[in-house]
C-alpha cells in the first residue's frame, strides 16, 4: 500500500475527492442518482471524501430570506423559510424510511432551522445586514443538504458522517468571497480527515463554506463548492478530483446558444480557467488554482448521464496546432473609453484611471490602448457605469478642462465573445480565421484584446450582435477548423 505524506498525519492510499452541484443533489431522484454514484466508487479508492452543494435553488432563497428580513418583511421571509422547510422535508419523505438515523436527521434540521429563524430575526430586528450575517445565513443550505446526503447514504448500507467545512477550511475574514488560509487548512484537513479515512467513514462535506481562524463562518463566493472540492482534493494530495454536474463535460460552446456545440473530453489547466474566467458557467473560476500545482487531474461529469466519461481537465499541453477549443460569450456588459489628443505621452492618466474603477471593487474584465495613446478603453459590468465614470471624471477635472482628455464615456451592452484555445499559441492565422468569421456574418467589432498567455482571443461586440458572433466563431473556427486538420 502506498503511504503519502500529507500535512503532519499520514494518509493511506488512494484518494478520490467528488463534489456534486446543486443540480445534482436538487430533487430526491437527483439525490438517490448521486448516492448510487457514490455506492459505485466506494469500493474503487482507499479514500473517499463527497463534497455537496445546497439543494439548487437553496442559496438563492437563503440570501431573499435576509434581504426581505432587513426590509422588514417578516411574512415574506417566514414564507421563504417555510418553503425551504417543506423542499428538504419532502426530499427526506421521498428517499428515507423511518428509523433512527431519519428521526436524527430530522432534530438536526429543526435545528438548522431555528438558527436561520434566529438569524432573520436579528437581522430584522437590527435592520443591518452585514457580509459576516449574509455568510451565517447561506450557509445553512449546505449545512441541511450535507446531513440529509450523509443520511441517505447512511440508509444505503455506506459508513458515512456529514461534516462542516468549516472545521477544515480556514480562511481570511473577507466574508462572501472569502481566501482560503493554505497551511492552516492543510493541517485542520488531515487532522480531522485521516482518522476518518482510517475508519472508512466517508465523510461528506459541506462545499461553499468555511470559517475564519476565529471560527466565524465565511463562505467562497457563489458557486464555491467546485472550490471546496479543488481545496481538499490538493489538501488531502488526491489521485483525481471529480465534480459531478448537470451537462456531459465541458462543451465548445454554451448549447443553447450553439445547437451543435460539441462535448471536449479533454481540456488543460489554463484553457479552463480562461473558459471559466471567460463566462463558461462549468467552473468556479477559481477551481483549479490549488489542483494545478499539485498536477491533479480534475473532471467534470454528468450525474444524470454517467455512462459519459466527462471532461479530463489536467496540465498536458496540447500541441500548437492552430486549434480553438472553445468559444464564450460574457454579457451585461458595457465599454468605458477615456479619449482625447493630449493624451498621448502623458505619463500616468491609465494608472489614475484604474484607481478610479478600483475603488468601486468594479472588475475589470478587458482592457484596451491604441499605440497612439489617444484612447484607453476597458469593460466593466452594466450596473457599475455610472459611478466609474463620474469618478474618473471627477480624477480628471483638470485634464477634462484642459481638453487633454475630450470625453469619458460608454456604450452600454456590449458583450466579450472570447474565443479559447492553447493550441493557437504561437501559431499565425487563427485571429484572421477569426476575424474572417465576424466579417462574413458582417459584425461590427468594437475592441479587441488578445491575452499575453495567447491562450484567447476576446472581441467586444454589440449585445445584439452576441449570438451571431459566437455561432459564426463556432462554426467557421472550431468546427470548420477541425475538419481542415
Ligand atoms: N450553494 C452555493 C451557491 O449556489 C455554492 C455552490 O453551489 O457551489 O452558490
Ligand atoms: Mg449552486
Amino acid at each position: 500500500m502506498v503511504v503519502k505524506k500529507v500535512g503532519n498525519a499520514s494518509q493511506h492510499g488512494r484518494t478520490l475527492v467528488m463534489k456534486f452541484g446543486g443540480t445534482s443533489v436538487g430533487s430526491s431522484q437527483a439525490i438517490r442518482q448521486a448516492a448510487n454514484i457514490v455506492q459505485g466508487e466506494v469500493s474503487r479508492w482507499d479514500n473517499l471524501a463527497v463534497v455537496v452543494s445546497a439543494m439548487s435553488g437553496v442559496t438563492d432563497a437563503l440570501i431573499c430570506c435576509a434581504q426581505t428580513a432587513v426590509m422588514g418583511n417578516v411574512d415574506q421571509y417566514e414564507e421563504i423559510i417555510t418553503a425551504l422547510y417543506e423542499k428538504h422535508a419532502g426530499a427526506i419523505d421521498e428517499l428515507l424510511i423511518f428509523d433512527e438515523k431519519r428521526k436524527r436527521l430530522l432534530l438536526d434540521l429543526d435545528g438548522l432551522f431555528e438558527t436561520l429563524q434566529t438569524l432573520c430575526r436579528g437581522i430584522h430586528i437590527m435592520g443591518e445586514l452585514t457580509p459576516r450575517g449574509m455568510d451565517a445565513v447561506v450557509s445553512l443550505g449546505e449545512r441541511m443538504n450535507s446531513r440529509l446526503f450523509s443520511t441517505v447514504l447512511q440508509q444505503q448500507g455506506i459508513h458515512s458522517q456529514p461534516l462542516d467545512a468549516t472545521c477544515l477550511i480556514v480562511t481570511d475574514s473577507s466574508f462572501q468571497h472569502a481566501q482560503p488560509i493554505m497551511d492552516a487548512t492543510r493541517m485542520k484537513t488531515s487532522e480531522t480527515l485521516n482518522p476518518l479515512f482510517q475508519e472508512k467513514i466517508i465523510p461528506v462535506i459541506t462545499g461553499f463554506i468555511a470559517a475564519t481562524e476565529e471560527g466565524i463562518t465565511s463562505t467562497l463566493g457563489r458557486g464555491g463548492s467546485d472550490y471546496t472540492a479543488a481545496i481538499l482534493g490538493d489538501c488531502l494530495d488526491a489521485e483525481e478530483v471529480w465534480t459531478w454536474t448537470d451537462v456531459d463535460g465541458v462543451m465548445t460552446a454554451d448549447p443553447r446558444i450553439v445547437s451543435d456545440a460539441r462535448f471536449i473530453p479533454e481540456v488543460s489547466y489554463s484553457e479552463i480557467a480562461e473558459m471559466a474566467y471567460f463566462g463558461a458557467k462549468v467552473l468556479h473560476p477559481k477551481t483549479i488554482r490549488p489542483v494545478v500545482e499539485r498536477n491533479i487531474p480534475l473532471w467534470v461529469k454528468n450525474t444524470f448521464n454517467p455512462a459519459c466519461p466527462g471532461t479530463r481537465i489536467d496540465g498536458t499541453h496540447r500541441a500548437g496546432d492552430g486549434h480553438i477549443t472553445a468559444v464564450t460569450a460574457i454579457r451585461g456588459l458595457s465599454l468605458v473609453t477615456v479619449e482625447g489628443h493630449g493624451m498621448l505621452g502623458v505619463p500616468g492618466i491609465a494608472a489614475r484611471t484604474f484607481a478610479a474603477v478600483a475603488s468601486h471593487d468594479a472588475s475589470v474584465l478587458m482592457i484596451s490602448q491604441s499605440s497612439s495613446e489617444q484612447s484607453i478603453c476597458f469593460v466593466i459590468p452594466s450596473e457599475a457605469v455610472a459611478q466609474v465614470i463620474e469618478d474618473i471624471e471627477e480624477e480628471m477635472a483638470l485634464e477634462l478642462a484642459r481638453h487633454d482628455i475630450d470625453r469619458v464615456w460608454a456604450q452600454p451592452d456590449v458583450v466579450i465573445v472570447t474565443a479559447i484555445g492553447a493550441g493557437m499559441r504561437q501559431i499565425p492565422g487563427v485571429s484572421a480565421r477569426l476575424f474572417g468569421a465576424l466579417g462574413k456574418e458582417r459584425i461590427n467589432v468594437i475592441a479587441i484584446a488578445q491575452g499575453s498567455s495567447e491562450y484567447s482571443i476576446s472581441v467586444v461586440v454589440d449585445a445584439a450582435d452576441a449570438d451571431r458572433a459566437v455561432r459564426k466563431i463556432h462554426e467557421e473556427v472550431i468546427i470548420n477548423g477541425s475538419k481542415k486538420e
